[in-house]
């Protein structure tokens, strides 16, 4: 059975619904990449695969277990997940930021131990990050704060890893370097990752299955061979050139 499963998802913000029957799993050493047009519900649906979305209908479960059962260090210690848009409180450091994302495992807070000090720098090291451990959030690039944002959920040693558009700043060889990196962690260490991508060519070359989101639905899932030569893809695309036509 697939450790996190979404099954018939349904937001509504504000009054407004937003997905209406979205479905996601992934399994442990299983790449699943979500892709679809920008407004689609991905970053909705990521987010509810993570249990930061409360749901008006279906079910998120993490190995069978309802996701709204798990609160606080429970949560952080089952998934990590990069947003789309990174928070940069003032003053911290790119150390510092990776530590916070340690905390899950660390009590009291901040008394780190050395296998802790260990899982931060070894996450910093393989997010390319290492180099400026001392700087300023504030002072980053957007492609070096992804890159933290990825350091920061490495650092939380979970099982799942959930990214919304983690390359969308990133440059060709920071995005090959995390595509390695991710197959790495689904190959070689059993992890289940979810990656929101917009580059269709980055999804049929990192993921094992492809979740097509349109309009708040999952109108497509399976391998990216089929998936990414299907009609469905291509209508999903295709909307506003068909209603340019008319
Ligand atoms: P995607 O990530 O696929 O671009 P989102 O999940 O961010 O899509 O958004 C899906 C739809 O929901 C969009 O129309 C967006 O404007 C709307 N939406 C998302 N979050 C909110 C919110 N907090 N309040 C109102 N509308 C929202
Ligand atoms: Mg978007
Ligand atoms: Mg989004």
């Amino acid at each position: 059975a697939p450790f996190l499963e979404a099954r018939d998802v349904r937001v509504t913000i504000g009054g407004t619904p937003i997905l209406h029957g979205a479905d996601l799993s992934a399994s442990a050493g299983e790449l699943v990449a979500v892709v679809g047009p920008n407004g689609a519900g991905k970053s909705t649906l990521a987010r509810a695969a993570a249990g930061l979305q409360s749901i008006a209908g279906g079910t998120v479960t993490w190995n069978g277990e309802d996701v709204k059962r798990l609160r606080g260090r429970a949560l952080a210690r089952t998934r990590a997940f990069v947003p789309q848009r990174a928070r940069v409180p003032d003053g911290v450091t790119v150390l510092e930021a990776v530590r916070i994302g340690r905390s899950p495992h660390v009590r009291p807070l901040q008394r780190l131990v050395a296998a802790d000090h260990e899982a931060v720098d070894r996450a910093m090291e393989r997010a390319g990050v290492a180099a400026f451990a001392g700087r300023q959030l504030a002072t980053l690039s957007g492609g070096e704060l992804q890159r933290v944002q990825i350091a920061v959920g490495l650092a939380q040693e979970t099982p799942v890893l959930i990214a919304d558009e983690p390359t969308s700043a990133l440059d060709l060889g920071a995005t090959a370097g995390l595509a390695r990196l991710l197959r790495d962690l689904v190959e070689h260490h059993g992890m289940a990752v979810v990656l929101v991508v917009h580059d269709l060519a980055l999804a049929a070359a990192v993921a094992d299955t492809v979740v097509v989101v349109s309009e708040g639905r999952t109108v497509a899932t399976g391998p990216p061979a089929d998936v990414l030569t299907s009609e469905r893809l291509a209508e999903v695309w295709h909307v506003d050139a068909a209603l340019d036509a008319t």
